[in-house]
């Protein structure tokens, strides 16, 4: 039984806790897509985790984690990763690396960094992680696959036939230092010898493990609309974060994806350039972002300050539709117990007409909030767990959202913590 965690808005949907929560009755969580860019921020027993490469699964001893083939695999940060969870008590995860990921290379976080800097004023907004440039060169085939990190002889003739047509670049357009080859390839080998003992066939492992019956999660990274073909298109990240690709990325057929758990937030954030139709500013943002999340509405990997904004309907619905979703776990809810009053976006106005379908980017820009106004419920809904035992209001907000974007809500978030749910 495969089943997705995936988002439904601009990412920080807390896909994160859902996972982890999840994992505890699964037996394998993938990552299929994305790198060491964006992160998951978990509170369970161990303490307060902010992942970025690692899935969200790592903190059970029955689990085993997949690095999938679709994901921007950076070396050092999973490294980096593995030794933070362990010191901090976690027992060492079990943990395999797909041989045919491809391996973030640091000329692609330099080349991330120079062309943010050459773009200046119009910049991407990007965390510099090298996911741009790493997933161009894949596309370009002259990415390094893992594989390739074991067999010297292509791998060296590879560094020589890439780092002539990157130090140009680096030369002519950035005017910065060339890349050193044999750094490069020494780098590569300690790549090589730190990875070895995690690189198999996953897309076998899952293929095998799908037959035996286990229970597969796929963890997405980001949500809908930072998608490059169905997001707000050029303000994307560079790999598809639709569970459908999820088959892709971890080597599974399509069909076996069975449930998509499609993550939404009660209220909207976003980091990085874009459009964001609901998003609201000055003094009303500063109060949600700072109450929002778990202690405030900043970047896990940046630390950036978050866009903040009102649910939009018209987005997450679309957001849903794209996921494919199954069923919706609606998060951070606790959050908006200080509103008397929660204005939702019910549908975007458009050169004089209303639309509640999500458009292209060019239409997106134009278009502009229609608010409803539902009423608050001015109390704190932590530790509540039953559906019943919520305030009437705030059944009401669950209810006509659940309305709106026409998925069922099947679980209600309501703190960080891997126990603070509300199954309906
Ligand atoms: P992800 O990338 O989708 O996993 O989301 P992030 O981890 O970036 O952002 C979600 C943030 O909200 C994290 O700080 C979580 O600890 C926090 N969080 C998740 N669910 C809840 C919730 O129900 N209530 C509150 N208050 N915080 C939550």
């Amino acid at each position: 039984m495969v089943r997705a965690v995936v988002g439904a808005n601009w990412g920080d949907e807390g896909k994160g806790k859902i996972t982890d929560m999840l994992a505890e009755k699964s037996d394998i969580i993938v990552r299929f897509q994305g790198g060491s860019n964006a992160g998951h921020t978990i509170v369970n027993d161990y303490g307060k985790f902010a992942l970025h490469i690692l899935p969200s699964g790592i903190f059970y001893s029955h689990t085993t984690c997949v690095i999938g083939n679709g994901v921007a695999f950076n070396v050092s940060d999973f490294f980096k990763e593995i030794n933070d969870v362990v010191s901090s008590g976690v027992p060492k995860p079990r943990i395999l690396i797909s041989d045919r990921a491809q391996i973030v290379m640091p000329y692609h976080i330099m080349f991330d960094t120079y062309e943010e800097e050459r773009l200046a004023g119009k910049s991407f907004g990007s965390t510099k992680s090298g996911i741009a440039p790493f997933y161009s060169d894949k596309y370009s085939k002259i990415g390094f696959q893992v594989s390739e990190l074991f067999d010297e002889e292509t791998l060296v003739e590879k560094v020589n036939r890439v780092c002539e047509l990157k130090n140009i670049m680096i030369e002519h357009l950035y005017h910065k230092e060339p890349v050193n080859k044999d750094e490069l390839i020494k780098t590569l080998h300690e790549y090589r010898d730190m990875v070895e003992p995690y690189v198999c066939d996953t897309a076998l492992f899952l293929q095998n493990a799908i037959k035996e019956g286990k229970t597969i999660l796929l963890e997405g990274q980001l949500g809908t609309l930072k998608d490059p073909d169905f997001g707000i298109y050029p303000m994307v990240t560079s790999s598809h974060t639709l569970a459908a690709y999820g088959a892709i990325g971890a080597g599974i057929p399509p069909y076996e994806i069975k449930d998509i758990i499609t993550v939404v937030k009660a209220y909207s954030s976003a980091v990085g350039a874009g459009e964001f139709v609901s998003e609201i500013f000055g003094d009303e943002a500063d109060e949600l972002r700072r109450r929002g999340g778990d202690g405030g509405e900043f970047g896990a990997t940046t630390g950036r300050p978050r866009r903040m904004g009102w649910f939009d309907c018209v987005a997450t619905k679309y957001g849903c539709r794209m996921q494919g979703a199954t069923q919706v776990a609606f998060t951070v809810l606790d959050v908006l117990g200080y509103l008397d009053e929660i204005p939702v976006c019910v549908g975007y106005e458009i050169d004089g007409r209303v639309t509640k379908d999500f458009p292209v980017t060019c239409k997106l820009k134009k278009a502009k909030p229609v608010y409803e106004i539902l009423p608050g419920w001015k109390s704190d809904i932590r530790g509540i767990s039953k559906y019943e035992d919520l305030p009437e209001n705030c059944r009401k907000y669950i209810e006509f959202i659940e309305k709106e974007i026409g998925v069922r809500i099947t679980m209600v978030s309501n703190g960080p913590a891997r126990h603070d749910i509300i199954f309906r």
